[in-house]
């Protein structure tokens, strides 16, 4: 089998608003084969400087695009593609954009070999050590503290076990912070886990400060408070504070998670299969955590293909343990895959259909389609 093809897809609503949602558009990969398989995968980056890391043409032996390097490949040989991807793009990549356009082919790669196998993703990554898993709802913020407690409500009458509400309005002053987490818990109730995600709003003095504010409220966690490049000051407020600190969304490869819990210490490792390297480099995180006594978990803002993804990386994790489930309703979230991977009581399944277990609406694709 040789790949024949490796597609970009732009996908964008036609109204995008200023504010912190992954799901107003997107990149979706298709790699062709001459065997008549088709993978899909989808990178969470700027979608069209993801499309031109695909398409760049050859400018010297280590620039050039991801489609050139992998024309005429067996895409079964996931493992070595993705280390000629990384020595192909080194000029210009190593981190941020190049390794999230190379999650898109990498997760492609996976839905290709699952297929031309007949065994779901999660088996050919090792194995599932879970067939089902706890999902929290994940949103933003309501407006309002009192708009964020009946959000939380909603979720809890919808079955869920643990919320998140992330980003704006905190971080603009104290008492709004309080109150957002206060609410939160109110609204939730005792008995469910409440996260909370700040959206990078702090230095590490102010984070300590919060964290402490908020530990009466009985938080799970508290996720991304700092800027990702403050390692120190992550260190200082996770050997500070009793409650877990989240992060690693922002990561791109196993060497930047490697900083993150070595120098930045923290507790709760967060890996987004479309940005960090795609399931191959997932799975490396995941066993460095592992290696580590640190639990990872799945960061998900995107589409059913980040979600679909990011439940075979979460089975087949010895360490995964939870759920991100994006719940902000939006047409490429809620259309572009026909699986919608509900929630039942609390759990979503595993997919167990060959590779990763979505079909594509090609209605959705073709409406919001822009290049
Ligand atoms: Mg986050």
């Amino acid at each position: 089998m040789k790949i024949t093809d490796v597609e970009a897809i732009y996908l964008r609503l036609p109204v995008i608003e200023e504010r912190c949602d992954g799901t107003q558009d997107t990149l979706v990969v298709r790699v062709h084969t001459d065997a008549g398989l088709t993978g899909v995968g989808e990178a969470d980056s700027a979608p069209l400087v993801v499309r031109a890391i695909v398409e760049a043409p050859v400018s010297h032996t280590i620039q050039r695009g991801l489609r050139e390097l992998l024309l005429g490949e067996n895409p079964l040989e996931i493992e070595r593609l993705w280390e000629k991807m990384y020595q192909g793009t080194l000029f210009f990549g190593r981190r941020a954009a190049a390794i999230q356009a190379m999650s898109g082919v990498d997760i492609a790669l996976w839905d290709i070999a699952g297929k031309a196998y007949g065994q779901p993703a999660h088996r050919l990554l090792g194995g599932a050590y879970r067939q089902r898993v706890r999902a929290y709802a994940s949103s933003l913020f309501g407006a309002t503290p009192e708009e964020t407690g009946r959000l939380a409500a909603g979720f809890r009458d919808q079955g869920f076990t643990a919320v998140k509400f992330g980003w704006a309005p905190m971080g603009q002053d104290e008492a709004t912070d309080v109150a957002l987490v206060r609410e939160a818990r109110r609204g939730a109730g005792r008995d469910m886990d409440v996260l909370i995600d700040a959206g990078c709003v702090w230095d590490s003095k102010t984070a300590i400060q919060r964290a402490r504010r908020f530990q009466e409220y009985g938080i799970y966690w508290l996720e991304e408070p700092l800027h990702p490049d403050d390692l120190e000051g992550y260190a200082r407020l996770a050997t500070s504070v009793d409650v877990r600190i989240a992060a690693g969304e922002e990561e791109s490869s196993r060497h930047s998670y490697v900083d993150l819990m070595d120098r930045g210490k923290i507790d709760v490792v967060q890996v987004d299969v479309t940005r960090c390297g795609g399931l191959t480099e997932a799975r490396r995180i995941a066993w460095l955590a592992h290696d580590r006594h640190l639990p990872v978990v799945n960061h998900s803002f995107k589409t059913g293909i980040n979600l679909a993804a990011s439940l075979h990386f979460v089975a087949t994790a010895p360490n995964g343990f939870i759920l991100e489930y994006p719940i902000t309703p939006s047409p490429l979230r809620d259309q572009l895959t026909r699986e919608k991977f509900p929630v039942v009581d609390g759990y979503v399944t595993i997919p167990d259909a060959p590779g990763l277990g979505v079909t594509l609406d090609e209605e959705t694709v073709s409406r919001y389609r822009v290049a």
